[in-house]
């Protein structure tokens, strides 16, 4: 058992990270948004400005390329643009939206749902039952193969255009991902030939690019995300350059091509009144006819956030009719006002779960393409009661936010890093079961710390180390995540061994935690790799429940440590009783320090019978530890000088 304090480990800070100050230097890196729909690469232009950070280009003068990747008729992989160009004629071999599975279950419900409505067939993985995409002729990819064909079709476009090799790489996530969907997305990025440094959610570097990342710019930030195919929205409390993900909540099947959907459906009702010889369901089941109608449909709806009415035209839709129509802004946002109606209440789920009212939002940043319709800013004006930022581009600013963090991280930038901390405190249990954190929560990572413990018990030869996570004051109230025992100790007085105790957590997050002995100079160590992980919500809990014991655990620690060292100071004085045994009992104050050293011992013993009985007053432990302490140091003080006296005479 350990006496003294020190230890660690834990998960990853998802929902936390800190910007401070580094020094890095290395090639460039590049900062990459791995989108649901549209995918966009970015670095920083002129490493003495941060604000010159740019959106890399697709060859197609695009500055996002489709997420999408198609096992082609010629049995070659395409990706981006082409692969979406190519979808209505083989719908079966072209994935998109397979973000929506990375890191996911074949069995969970997210998955259920994309199983019915993608056209392409999703198959669970032969050695963990993962969700994987397959072919018509069976060639079975997992989410992040697919996933690194598109990250690899980005390396290269940024290649081309910066002509030098770039193989290390920022790469965003939705920040509620888990650790399996976040090592899936790094997988994609080493698949792709890249390193990846560093996985942010893209709230935080949607804020990054905002500009969040200076000191000053402390603020509760909503941002809200409405891509092609997800919602996201997230509250972040940015404090001296510390981003904490405080909520986050949204839907994973709303997006743009619903709002594209419903302009197809007006579309087709329009055609057949229209026309009414034709059959409106070989219309529908038409795959070119349809893919068509999309085509135009999107692109009436992107006109539609710039001017009042567009004109839709679909020459020869069949064999000898055209479609001409126009629409209006109003009719546009009627009906597809349900859709929009469907992101309010993940808003007010996220301000709950923050515990934050709309007014306390200080700033509210819109990112994807479709937070550029203007009723949907005016319905984010009106939940908010503030006009969201606008000068971030949408559809850029996750990408612009990642190179940011990917400049930090070459040296290009100077003075910021964004760093995960631990999202709870790190810690060994020493004597008494008590929680002796080494590493508090929020602390930024990498991080090293070593303390020194010794034994709680003579002739101690072995300790276990038992690595816990948590902000309670007694183990029993924390969560154990790993433990190793340091053995070959030699034997000695207790509280006599130096025992040195070692955390060091990498920027991943992966824990080493060591324990030497100083004497024989023996080491054991464990490594607690971060990907078990709780949850967010459980770290929440773990993080309440710590504030609400907060007086509780000081009270139990307390008690714990003052039991401690009564028991000390008992070894103590009987050893130094043993020391002085042949004129102990010629002093004076013999009879009254054994009395004392009997109240010490039976005080604690009451304490220890009644450990839930807080009515007992701990300063009692104190208060007989003292005396005993000051009577018997004058006690020692004159046996030893009594001692030596009879040594002297002896001689
Ligand atoms: P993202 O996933 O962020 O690339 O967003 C893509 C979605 O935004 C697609 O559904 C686009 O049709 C939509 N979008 C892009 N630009 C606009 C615009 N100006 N107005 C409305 N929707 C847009």
């Amino acid at each position: 058992m350990l006496r003294l304090r020190n230890v660690l480990r834990p998960t990853h800070g998802y929902n936390v990270a800190r910007l401070v100050s580094a020094r890095y230097s290395s090639t460039k890196v590049v900062g990459i948004d791995l989108g649901t729909t549209n995918s966009a690469i970015a670095y920083i232009k002129d490493s003495n400005n941060k604000n010159s950070v740019e959106i890399i280009e697709n060859n197609e003068g695009n500055r996002t390329t489709p997420s999408v990747v198609a096992f082609g008729k010629d049995k070659k992989w395409i990706v981006g643009e082409a692969a979406k160009r190519q979808a209505s004629i083989n719908p079966m071999n072209t994935f998109y939206a397979t973000k929506r599975l990375i890191g996911r279950h074949f069995d969970s419900s997210e998955v259920k749902l994309d199983i019915e409505i993608m056209p392409f067939k999703i198959v669970p993985s032969p050695d963990n039952g993962q969700a994987y995409l397959c072919t018509t002729d069976g060639n079975v990819k997992s989410p992040s193969e697919i996933g690194s064909y598109i990250l690899d079709h980005l390396k290269k476009q940024a290649q081309d255009y910066l002509n030098e090799k770039i193989d290390k790489a920022v790469i965003t996530v939705p920040a509620y991902f888990n650790d399996s969907q976040r090592q899936a997305t790094k997988d994609a990025g080493k698949l792709a030939g890249l390193k990846v440094l560093r996985v942010i959610n893209e709230p935080t570097a949607a804020a990054l690019s905002f500009g969040m990342d200076d000191k000053s710019n402390s603020g509760i930030i909503a941002v809200y995300d409405l891509g092609g195919g997800t919602f996201d929205i997230s509250i972040l409390d940015i404090e001296d350059g510390v981003f904490e993900v405080r909520a986050t909540n949204g839907d994973t099947h709303l997006g743009g091509e619903d709002f594209d959907n419903v302009v197809v459906n007006y579309i087709i009702d329009s055609f057949v009144k229209e026309n009414p010889e034709i059959n409106k369901n070989n219309l529908l089941n038409n795959n070119e006819v349809i893919q068509r109608v999309k085509v135009a449909a999107e692109k009436a709806k992107i006109a539609l956030s710039h001017v009042t009415e567009t004109e839709i035209s679909i020459p020869f839709i069949t064999r000898n009719k055209h479609f001409l129509k126009t629409l209006k802004e109003r009719e546009l946002d009627d009906m597809t006002l349900h859709l929009i109606n469907r992101t309010i209440n993940p808003v007010k789920k996220a301000l709950k779960d923050a515990d934050i009212d709309p007014e306390d939002i200080d700033d509210i940043i819109l990112v994807g393409g479709m937070t550029r319709m203007p009723k949907i800013r005016k319905i984010v004006e009106q939940l908010f009661n503030k006009k969201p930022t606008t000068t971030v581009n949408p559809d850029e600013t996750v990408a612009l936010g990642a190179a940011i963090q990917g400049g930090v991280l070459s040296g290009e930038i100077k003075n910021v890093l964004l760093l995960d901390v631990t999202p709870l405190s790190l810690g060994i249990e020493t004597f008494g079961g008590a929680f002796s954190p080494l590493i508090p929560r929020n602390t930024t990572v990498p991080a090293k710390k070593t303390e020194v413990f010794s034994t709680g018990v003579d002739g101690q030869t072995s300790v276990l180390f038992k690595v816990y996570q948590g902000e309670r004051g007694l183990v029993r109230d924390n969560k154990l995540i790993g433990d190793f025992v340091l053995k070959g100790i030699p034997p000695m007085l207790k509280g006599k061994p130096q025992i040195f105790v070692t955390f060091d957590v990498d920027a991943d997050g992966i824990i080493n935690v060591t324990a030497s002995e100083k004497s024989t100079g023996k080491e054991q160590s464990v490594t607690v790799i971060s990907n078990s992980g709780l949850t967010q919500d459980e770290i929440k809990k773990m993080v309440e429940e710590g504030q609400k014991n907060k007086d509780m655990d000081n009270k139990l620690r307390s008690r714990i440590e003052l039991i401690n060292k009564a028991d000390v100071m008992i070894s103590d004085t009987e050893r130094a009783f043993e020391q002085f045994r042949e004129v102990i009992s010629l002093e004076e104050n013999y009879e009254s320090i054994l009395k004392e050293l009997h109240t010490v011992r039976e005080t604690i013993n009451l304490y220890k019978n009644n450990e839930n009985d807080f009515s007992l007053d701990v300063n009692n432990i104190k208060r007989a530890t003292d005396t005993l302490q000051n009577k018997s140091l004058k006690l020692f003080q004159a046996a030893s000088k009594r001692q030596a006296k009879l040594k002297d005479t002896k001689q």
